[in-house]
């Protein structure tokens, strides 16, 4: 039986400790926590993993320099250490990377000044990162002729970090360890309606949308981590709450390589906000805009596009300029911005708090997460793991390490085998990229037995999907561990390829029936015509 078919029966047969609503990043990393620690735990989303805002974000983990602005120091030192944690506990997924900023003439504030923020930035950044570096005009021409310097006065150089594999592998991976320690999480299970009985029981009706069949599951205690659903998902249970959540749209667009410079281009967009060229692999990622929405929505407008588009044009030496036909992909989320007690929507946009709120109700062993960043994930499992154990759930290991990739130790020892058994000549694919790294970077201490695997049969090696990278046993592996329910599941967020490459290119890609036949056996026709 496949693994989400089992999890599916499992929902109903006991009473868990801790349900989850949603498995984006929120909810990737409770679950994570809480199963590692050994608590008895469900997880639930309505769609896939990540497919909401968590996989549409600009893939940075950063300390929130743009936050200096507003002089909320203490929310950049936090942002800062997480960005810090991260990059120590993921050293081959989360990785440093240089801001190349420049400034135009006119702007509010004079280079010099804001390349002093850099240094504050980095000093409260507990100077973990490279320097920052203020740039001359001369020295962006020298180094990113990509960049038009008509109207630049200078610039700086600072730095962040990114998600190498993007951020919905990132999440999966959360949801991945988690299902390793036990959690029942299954993907397309909608909660329909929550209420505790007289017992104190929470009593969740739910539905897996795609056969349309109805689960009771019953748990001691119940974490709403819906996202931009937040406040509907409290509704329905019924929690008043003092926090509630403003959503703000912003989209990216993937066009083809603009630099082969490894950095994040950053400006000043014509709205003053942060705008960003980030490198994706043979793409470039272009964004992002800030747009006040009632409602979670995936819809890019003409006027989203437009705005982008006509940024990269004024901001870049495009030549020809960017045009619609040359966008591969587009991304689109809200963000859900936390508005505390009584403090207005309508006030300004960029006062309102990018950081994340927990509020509990203890007396009914409710919990809700709001807003948050990717980059501040693990500070949430790690806050959501104690307030579960204040609510008299029995926490087994509490001082588990339930993130981060596998020890100094195991990684040599990988990289070892990979060495021995010749891994990197199987070249097959496009990326430049050695096999072994990324098979080490996607699957941590589980590349060992794709390794096995290809050792064993070399097929296993081979590209499957013409002009991807993605090799057969990355294909078992996604079917027996990764719950590729549908085929976009596989292509947006397992792997990146809807990402890289246009749908119309992926439709006639020489392979994909038969990937297709690896993930879904006798139901591909009917996953690839739902796709396309
Ligand atoms: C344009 C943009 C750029 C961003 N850039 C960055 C960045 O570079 N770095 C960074 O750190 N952060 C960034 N963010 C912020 C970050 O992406 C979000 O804060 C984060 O992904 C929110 O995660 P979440 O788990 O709360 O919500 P989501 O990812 O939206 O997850 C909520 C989940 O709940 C599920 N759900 C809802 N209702 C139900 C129900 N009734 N039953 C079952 N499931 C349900 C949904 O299907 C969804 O999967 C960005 C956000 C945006 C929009």
């Amino acid at each position: 039986m496949k693994l989400r078919e089992t999890n599916l029966k499992k929902l109903s047969e006991s009473v868990f400790d801790v349900l989850i609503i949603g498995g984006g990043i929120n909810g990737a990393v409770s679950a994570a926590a809480l199963s590692g620690k050994g608590v008895k735990t469900a997880l639930i989303d309505k769609n896939d993993f990540a497919s909401l805002t968590s996989q549409e974000s600009s893939n940075l983990a950063w300390g929130g320099i743009k936050y200096l602005e507003t002089f909320e120091f203490a929310l950049v030192r936090k942002l800062c250490k997480c960005r810090n944690h991260l990059i120590k506990n993921y050293p081959s997924t989360v990785k440093e990377i240089r801001f190349f900023t420049t400034v135009a003439k006119g702007f509010r504030f004079h280079p010099l000044l804001i390349w002093m923020g850099t240094w504050l930035y980095w000093v409260i950044g507990g100077f973990y990162t490279a320097k920052p570096k203020y740039l001359f005009k001369k020295t962006i021409q020298n180094e990113e002729k990509v960049i038009n310097t008509e109207n630049v006065t200078g610039g700086f150089e600072y730095s962040d970090a990114y998600l190498h594999d993007n951020d919905a592998r990132f999440v999966f991976n959360f949801i991945r360890s988690a299902l390793t320690s036990g959690c029942v999480g299954v993907n397309y299970v909608e909660a329909l309606h929550s209420e505790r009985d007289p017992a104190g029981i929470w009593v969740t009706r739910a539905k897996n949308v795609i056969s349309g069949e109805q689960y009771t599951i019953r748990s001691k205690t119940l974490i709403n981590a819906a996202g931009p659903h937040a406040d509907q998902f409290n509704k329905i249970t019924k929690q008043p709450t003092q926090h509630h959540l403003a959503l703000s749209k912003g989209i990216h667009l993937m066009v083809n390589q603009i630099t082969k410079n490894k950095r994040v281009l950053t400006f000043f967009a014509s709205d003053g906000r942060l705008f960003f060229v980030i490198p994706m692999g043979t793409r470039t990622c272009i964004g992002t805009t800030d747009t006040v929405v009632d409602l979670p929505t995936k819809d890019v407008t003409n006027e989203d596009r437009e705005f982008v588009l006509n940024n990269a044009n004024n901001l870049l030496n495009l030549d020809p300029p960017l045009q619609k036909s040359d966008i591969i992909a587009e991304r689109c989320g809200v963000r859900p911005l936390v508005v505390e007690g009584e403090q207005s929507t309508d006030a300004d946009w960029m006062q309102l708090s990018r950081k994340h709120a927990v509020e509990v109700n203890y007396q009914e062993n409710y919990l809700t997460i709001f807003g948050g960043k990717l980059t501040d994930c693990l500070n949430v499992g790690d806050e959501v793991s104690q307030i579960i154990k204040k609510m008299n759930v029995a926490v087994p290991f509490p001082g588990y390490k339930w993130y981060g990739e596998p020890d100094e130790a195991t990684r040599e020892r990988f990289f070892h085998s990979a060495r021995l058994g010749n891994l990197d000549d199987y070249t097959s694919s496009d990326s430049s990229e050695k096999l072994s790294s990324r098979l080490w970077r996607r699957y941590g201490a589980t590349a060992f037995t794709l390794l096995e695997q290809i050792q064993e049969n070399p097929d296993q090696a081979e590209v499957l999907i013409k002009g991807t990278e993605y090799i057969r046993c990355e294909l078992l592996e996604a079917t027996h561990r990764e719950m590729v329910t549908k085929l976009e599941d596989f292509l947006r967020r397992r792997s990146k390829i809807a990402l890289i490459e246009q749908k119309e290119t992926i439709k006639h890609s020489a392979g994909l029936m038969e990937a297709c036949k690896i993930l879904f056996g006798d139901q591909a026709e009917e996953r690839m015509n739902e796709y396309f």
